[in-house]
This record gives C-alpha cells, sequence and structure tokens, in this order.
C-alpha cells in the first residue's frame, strides 16, 4: 500500500484494494504539485451522473469532474460524435490548413455568446489556456499592460491565469514568479465580506462599496488597464454570487476607462447555472467570454469568443497552438452544445438547482453547521461553519462530511476561501431519483458526523483545498 494512504482502513468499510494500487503508482510518478486527492478512489467506469471505482464500488457523482460532465458522462451523442470522427481522422492542425469541425463549433459560439456584434473565436484545451489568450486579446487591443482581477478568483494554473487568479495565496504564487501587472480588487461576497454588510439584506450597499474599490484602484493606474477579468459567479471560491447591480456598475466602468471585460465562464457556462452563461444572470454583455470544461462533453477543448476587432487585433501567430481546435474536442462540443439544446439542460439546471437549494436550506433550519446555502442552478455551495452566529468556517466538518459521503457512495468535495463549502456540481441531466439520494446521503453524513462516527483522524488523508 502507498505510504500515503497507508492505515486508510480503518476509516473506510469499502474495498478499496485496486484503487489503492492505482493510487500508489500515481503518487510515486506524478509530481506532487498535479493532484489534491480527496480519496483513494480510481475511477474506471462512467455512466450519466454515475461512476465506479476500479473495485467495482458505485458512486453518484456530485462532482462531474469539477463542473465538466453538464451532459453526463459518456452521453451517447458525444460518443458518436467522437467514434465517427475517429473513423474519418483524428485532427490536422488548423494552424496551416482548414480544419470543419472547430470552423463549425466557432460559428455556432459566436451564435450562443451574448452580444449582437461581429465576433472571432480562438481554441485551445483547457481553461487556464483561455484566460491567457483573452488577456493576450485585451492587451493586444488596448495596448495597455495592466489587468484588473478579483479576490478569491481562480482562473487556472497557466502563467498569464494563476497570475490572475486571487484565491492561491501570494506566497505560494511566488515560487514561480507570477506576471506582476495584476491587481486584486473584492468581490462582493454577500455572506462575508471585510466591511460587514449583510449583502443578502442591502446588496446595493455591498455593489456599492465594492465598485468604490475598483474604481479607485483604476484611477490608481491612471485608467491604464487592458482588461477585466471576472468570474460571474465565483465558483472555487465557494460559489459566490454578487448583488445585480454589481457586475451592471463594473460594465459602465470599464465602459468609461475602456477596458476590456472579459467575461470567465469556463466553470459557469454550458448551462451550469440555469442560463447559458452565468453572465447572463445579470443582463451584462461582456467583450469576451472564456468557455473550457463543459464545452467539450469531456474532451478537453476551449474557447474564447470575443468582438472580431478585439480578437483580430492579436497579431499572427499569437494564437497558435499545433493542436488548436482540435477536430475530436471540437466534434464533441458541437454534439455536447445539441445535446444541451435538445435535452432542454439549461431548464433542467435552473429546475433541479432550485430544488436542491429549497431540500438545503431545510437543512441549514434542521443543522447549525450549515451557515450558508447558496447558488444558481446546479452551481451549488454549501457553506460549513463551527455555527451560524459566528460564521466561523469549518473545514474539518466539512471534510468529514465529504468522506462520509464518499464512503456512503456520493462523490462530494470541498472548495472556497476557507476549503469549508460542499461543492454540488452534478450533471444537469442527473434523474430526480439520484439527485434525491445523494442528497439524502449529504444528510445521513451530516447527522452521523454530528454524532461522532467519522473520526478527526480521517482529514490528515485528505489534501483538499
Ligand atoms: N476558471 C475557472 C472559473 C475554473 O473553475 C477553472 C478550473 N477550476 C479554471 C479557470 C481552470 O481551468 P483548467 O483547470 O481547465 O485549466
Amino acid at each position: 500500500m502507498s505510504m500515503r494512504w497507508e492505515g486508510i482502513e480503518r476509516y473506510t468499510s469499502k474495498k478499496l484494494d485496486r484503487d489503492l494500487e492505482i493510487a500508489e503508482m500515481d503518487e510515486t510518478y506524478l509530481a506532487k504539485a498535479s493532484g489534491l486527492k480527496y480519496y483513494p478512489l480510481a475511477i474506471v467506469r462512467a455512466k450519466g451522473s454515475k461512476v465506479w471505482d476500479a473495485d467495482g464500488n458505485e458512486y453518484v457523482d456530485f462532482l462531474a469532474s469539477a463542473a465538466v460532465y453538464n451532459v453526463g458522462h459518456n452521453h451517447p451523442r458525444v460518443i458518436e460524435a467522437l467514434k465517427s470522427q475517429i473513423d474519418m481522422y483524428l485532427n490536422y492542425s488548423m494552424a496551416y490548413f482548414y480544419v470543419e469541425p472547430p470552423a463549425r463549433l466557432a460559428k455556432l459560439l459566436t451564435g450562443l455568446t451574448p452580444g449582437e456584434f461581429e465576433k472571432k473565436v480562438t481554441f485551445g484545451f483547457s481553461g487556464s489556456d483561455s484566460v491567457d489568450s483573452s488577456i493576450k486579446a485585451a492587451r493586444a487591443f488596448t495596448k495597455r499592460k495592466h489587468v484588473l482581477s478579483f479576490r478569491g478568483s481562480y482562473h487556472g494554473m497557466t502563467y498569464g491565469a494563476l497570475s490572475a487568479t486571487g484565491i492561491i495565496d501570494p506566497k505560494v504564487k511566488r515560487a514561480i514568479f507570477p506576471i506582476e501587472e495584476v491587481h486584486f480588487v473584492e468581490y462582493p461576497d454577500p455572506y462575508r465580506n471585510p466591511w460587514g454588510i449583510d449583502g443578502y439584506e442591502d446588496p446595493s450597499e455591498l455593489s456599492n462599496r465594492a465598485l468604490d474599490v475598483a474604481e479607485k484602484k483604476i484611477r490608481e493606474l491612471d485608467g491604464n488597464i487592458a482588461g477585466l477579468i471576472i468570474e460571474p459567479i465565483q465558483g472555487d471560491a465557494g460559489v459566490i454570487v454578487p448583488p445585480l447591480e454589481f457586475m451592471e456598475g463594473l460594465r459602465e466602468l470599464t465602459n468609461e476607462y475602456g477596458i476590456v471585460f472579459i467575461d470567465e465562464e469556463v466553470q459557469t457556462g454550458m448551462g451550469r447555472t440555469g442560463r447559458w452563461w452565468g453572465i447572463e444572470h445579470f443582463g451584462v454583455v461582456p467583450d469576451i467570454v472564456a468557455s473550457a470544461k463543459a464545452l467539450g462533453g469531456g474532451m478537453p477543448i476551449s474557447a474564447v469568443v470575443g468582438r472580431a476587432e478585439i480578437m483580430d487585433s492579436v497579431p499572427l501567430p499569437l494564437f497558435v497552438f499545433t493542436h488548436l481546435g482540435h477536430a475530436l474536442g471540437a466534434s464533441a462540443a458541437i454534439a455536447t452544445i445539441e445535446v444541451i439544446k435538445e435535452e432542454k439542460l439549461v431548464e433542467s439546471s435552473r429546475k433541479l438547482g432550485d430544488s436542491v437549494i429549497k431540500r438545503l436550506k431545510e437543512m441549514q433550519e434542521k443543522y447549525g453547521i450549515i451557515g450558508d446555502v447558496r447558488g444558481k442552478g446546479l452551481l451549488v455551495g454549501v457553506d460549513i461553519v463551527k455555527d451560524q452566529k459566528s460564521k466561523l468556517p469549518d473545514r474539518v466538518t466539512a471534510l468529514k462530511v465529504c468522506w462520509r459521503a464518499l464512503e456512503k457512495g456520493l462523490i462530494l468535495i470541498t472548495f472556497g476561501k476557507y476549503g469549508n463549502v460542499l461543492r454540488l456540481a452534478p450533471p444537469l441531466n442527473i434523474p430526480e431519483e439520484e439527485l434525491e439520494g445523494g442528497m439524502d446521503i449529504i444528510e445521513e453524513s451530516i447527522k452521523d458526523v454530528l454524532a461522532g462516527k467519522v473520526p478527526d483522524g480521517v482529514v490528515g488523508f485528505i489534501k483538499g483545498w
């Protein structure tokens, strides 16, 4: 057994022999910064909202591989699109000749994103590179250097994206010397904010405070800012939904100072929040939309869709990657978009999300460790606290709830600025009985943790956020 999980059998009744063999190989050969594992679980099969591990244990998946499987695992339409593409050719570099699937996908995306203006698209493979490309476009178009980003934001791990990420401790980031022209301002968190404002009661007050801070920073830099990058709902920060008027205010500010508004939809896009794009909740039209994760239905593809004049301000060859717009990823993305439309998954996300939030709010009345329940559609966070009055984040309890849930057959992890938020992001087409079953497991796990059935020792095994 790997040293990493040695002694774990004391904490679980599950058979995990083959899982542990795979875990050992991973822990031995993968660089340690490559993962923060929650459980010695190695997935070998997946279908819809269920997955199976190497020892045959079955789980309902409330993580969807980090909000990737909006259409569910191995959706038959996605698989069919991939198979038919594989039978023709895998890909040919679109850097040098023409490839149909990415061209078709680009056309589709220009119609799917907000804004009735001419748009152009470029592609990559990850959320991180979509952020890098967005920043390139903003800088090339404005001929300015600085970028405005938000505390708590997660934009990825490539150089530009990591530099623009607010949630990673600056001391940790310093190890790789991030680019310096990124400035962080406060994202208006209604539940916990530096001003002690109850943002649910007084959203305007919260919004005004945060807008003042942003404007002050812009002035400090003499307006010399290329782009503002924002998640319309902060995901990894623990599902932070800002006040409606905040986004409108930001759009006005960016217009006034000629700053490119980059709408970072890597986690919130593709129907996840009950709209195609998270920004649509706010009625604001961005200049650039960055998408990845769910876009490829499980294949690694990202897209940046922006105003044509901004996207075309980037000189050749600065968007060229050998595999850009890979035909397999692009075919899968086209199928994914069709599935979301035909199965009306944007609507399902809204409807199922409302039912999840309702059930969680009922749980909040019963269990003092649930401080806040928030989200839109099926991007939902449950803030676990020491008690509802102090709002003190309780990461250890949150991790114990996840551990118990995993033991009971539910894939559930934490995230958030304090690592104490339960992350609910199942496939948007999860059958209602599986969703309810998962919610039952969460409630049972909370009860078990409160009854002292999960020892603290288990937390030592979990890396986690
Ligand atoms: N942006 C957001 C909002 C994300 O949630 C993530 C991934 N958690 C990323 C960017 C980075 O995406 P990737 O890991 O695919 O590079």
